[in-house]
């Protein structure tokens, strides 16, 4: 029960992709409205909260970031454990984060429970001058792996925020 007696809702959202796909960034535009063109690596910053609001209810996102753990392959299922959402993000612009989706949806299967509200981002689509993954790949990927499909731009704002209330959403729709 929250302070005032209501219900308080709060959402694990793990962000997973390959190295310099725009995961931090994305979680920066949406929960602080910053973005940083330096590439540097993101060590040490676990998680961030942002507050929405769904159905006039306060929920809490919850939104991890990897810290840079990927470029180990060592994401450890500590990051995974107890999420309820996910955003498994490429870059239009490297076919080979496109490809590596596949090998991240795994993980996160083995991991989290099928349940998971899950969306494939398609993220720096302001570059649309050295796209590498047209729209309609990213839509036939998702279509059959039954996820949610979006592009994304951090740098400019493109449905940043869109992509992370669409699974707070269907989170908040699975739990209430
Ligand atoms: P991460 O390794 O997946 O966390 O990626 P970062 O968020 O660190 O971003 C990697 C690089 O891509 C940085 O140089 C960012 O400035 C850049 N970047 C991130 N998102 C976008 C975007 O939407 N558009 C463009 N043009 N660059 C982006
Ligand atoms: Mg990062």
């Amino acid at each position: 029960m929250g302070e005032e007696g209501g219900e308080e809702y709060l959402f694990k959202i793990v962000v997973i992709g390959d190295s310099a796909v725009g995961k931090s960034n994305l979680l920066s535009r949406f929960a602080r409205d910053e973005f940083d063109h330096n590439s540097k690596a993101t060590i040490g910053v676990e998680f961030q909260t942002q507050v929405v609001e769904v159905d006039g209810k306060e929920v809490k996102a919850q939104v991890w970031d990897t810290a840079g753990q990927e470029r180990f392959r060592a994401v450890t299922s500590a990051y995974y454990r107890g999420a309820v959402g996910a955003l498994i993000v490429y870059d239009i612009t490297r076919t080979t984060t496109f490809e590596s989706t596949k090998r991240w949806l795994d993980e996160l299967n083995t991991h989290c429970d099928t349940t998971a509200a899950r969306m494939l981002v398609g993220n720096k689509c302001d570059l649309e001058n050295i796209r590498e993954v047209s729209v309609e790949e990213g839509k036939n990927l998702a279509e059959e792996e039954g996820l949610f499909f979006i592009e994304t731009s951090a740098l400019d704002s493109t449905n940043v925020n869109k992509a992370f209330e669409i699974v707070i959403r269907e989170i908040y729709e699975k739990v209430s």
